[in-house]
């Protein structure tokens, strides 16, 4: 056990909202006799994109109250107590460490810059100690650093598999602490928004740590849908096809390292095939983005893309919106656009069609659509969201440069049926609840 430095420290959640696994709070807890846990609902996060749409629309921020509201009774379960209040952090953390007598913060690291920029304003003010924490592989011992990854997939992928080192699990914590003063009541939180997704939703499940492992239980365990995944990846009807963690991933309900444990798990008792490779595999992507926003920077953000090109596409406000709605015209690409927008949730074969007919078919900016995904997706995470923009713009890490998707032939292979199409095109958004 190493010395405890500190008498009392701030635990700050970000995009780590379990007990489990995580590994910047054990770290925390290793080294302070008491530590607080905090959550801030920063304003930067509601307020506008660009485009002006909503930065956390309503089905985020109603997921992430769930997920918020499972990690309250976990904190009370272990003894504290989970501290909301809304602000800006780099002012409501020192606030709080100068009223509780906390000589720290212990936080997970953030890859993109408007993040990075808040620890660096509160680090200027206290010591913050930061850990990856939200990733599969100990990015602290990767074989090229973590500055210098390969900027294509594959060359990440054969480098990375050379030197495999996924750690073990971080314990979860013994006890935690009550906060030292009665919290500001639920009032001071956002409400939830007054939204509800259509019952046809591929994601019809709730946030919090509780839900994921159940969706995994059932997913793993219990349908052995993960034997199968493969195979089953890119259809788009309904909750089996993929494993549909990213929700419970984007906003660290459940870490990647504990999927991958469970994958392992299963195939000592399974088999290992190639679907069960496959899951570990696209978690890598996961991996990769945040490792080239690392890389890159506020690149990832800009309109030439890491590959720093000539901004294309013409913004035409018109064609933008019937895109947005799902009302171009193509039916495939207007079914995902509006199982979107009545539910927060694409399939990865969905936003990679509607991507490419946003930039390749309609000629508009490719922000304007990653701006639209950051707002309306439940599973938004910046890298891996503005990662694969990028990569299909063209202006990403795409070795072979452009990449167009012919829909109808999309729509052939993947709803042959029409079944998808029928389904979205009718679709009417449910009332308000
Ligand atoms: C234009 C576009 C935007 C996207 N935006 C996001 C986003 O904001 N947040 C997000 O989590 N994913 C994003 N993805 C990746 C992918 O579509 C989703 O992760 C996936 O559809 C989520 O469903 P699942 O959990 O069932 O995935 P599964 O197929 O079961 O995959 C398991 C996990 O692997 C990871 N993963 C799978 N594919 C990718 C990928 N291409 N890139 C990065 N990670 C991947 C996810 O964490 C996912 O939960 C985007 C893809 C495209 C083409």
């Amino acid at each position: 056990m190493p010395s405890r430095t500190y008498d009392r420290v701030l635990f700050w959640f970000r995009d780590d909202l379990r007990l489990n696994d995580n590994l910047a709070l054990r770290h925390a807890l290793d080294r302070a006799r008491q530590v607080h846990a905090v959550f801030v609902f920063d304003p930067l996060r509601w307020s506008k994109t660009p485009r002006g749409f909503d930065k956390t629309g309503p089905f985020r921020t109603n997921f992430l109250l769930e997920t918020l509201e499972d990690l309250r009774q976990q904190v009370a379960r272990a003894g504290g107590e989970l501290w909301l209040e809304q602000g800006a952090p780099q002012e409501v953390l020192p606030r709080l460490a100068r009223r509780w007598g906390a000589q720290a913060v212990f936080a997970t690291q953030a890859y993109t810059q408007e993040e990075e920029d808040r620890e660096m304003e509160l680090a200027a003010l206290l010591p913050l100690h930061l850990y990856h924490n939200s990733v599969l592989l100990d990015f602290d011992d990767l074989p090229f650093g973590d500055r210098k990854t390969p900027s294509t997939f594959t060359d990440f992928r054969l480098r990375a598999e050379e030197r495999w080192s996924v750690p073990e699990l971080a314990a979860p914590p013994e006890r935690l602490w009550p906060a030292p003063e009665p919290a500001p009541g639920p009032e001071a939180l956002p409400p939830r928004r007054p939204v509800r997704p259509h019952p046809a939703t591929a994601f019809p499940f709730g946030g919090g740590s509780t839900q994921a492992w159940l969706r995994l239980e059932q997913y793993f365990w219990k349908s052995q849908d993960l034997a199968r995944y493969k195979v089953t990846r890119d259809q788009m009807l309904g909750p089996g096809f993929s494993s549909k963690f990213s929700p419970w991933l984007a906003n660290g309900a459940i870490s990647p390292r504990e999927i991958y444990w469970e994958v392992k798990r299963f195939e000592q008792q399974h088999g290992a095939n190639e679907s069960t490779y496959w899951m570990v595999f696209e978690l890598l992507w996961r991996d990769f983005f945040k490792l080239m926003a690392l890389k890159f920077g506020p690149k990832l953000f800009w309109p030439g893309g890491i590959k720093g090109k000539p901004p294309r596409g013409k913004w035409d406000p018109e064609a933008f919106e019937r895109w947005r709605l799902g009302q171009t015209g193509q039916p495939f690409c207007d079914a995902n656009m509006r199982e979107l927008l009545l539910t927060g949730f694409m399939s990865n074969r969905g936003r990679q069609n509607a991507a490419s007919y946003l930039v390749h078919e309609l000629g508009l900016p490719w922000l304007a659509g990653a701006q639209w995904f950051e707002s309306q997706l439940i599973d938004y995470d910046p890298t891996s969201n503005y990662g694969n923009w990028t990569y299909l713009a063209g202006v990403g890490n795409d070795p072979r440069g452009e990449r167009t998707f012919n829909l109808e032939g999309q729509a052939q292979r993947y709803d042959p049926q029409g079944e998808f199409q029928r389904l979205w095109l009718g679709a009417q958004a449910p009332p308000e609840p």
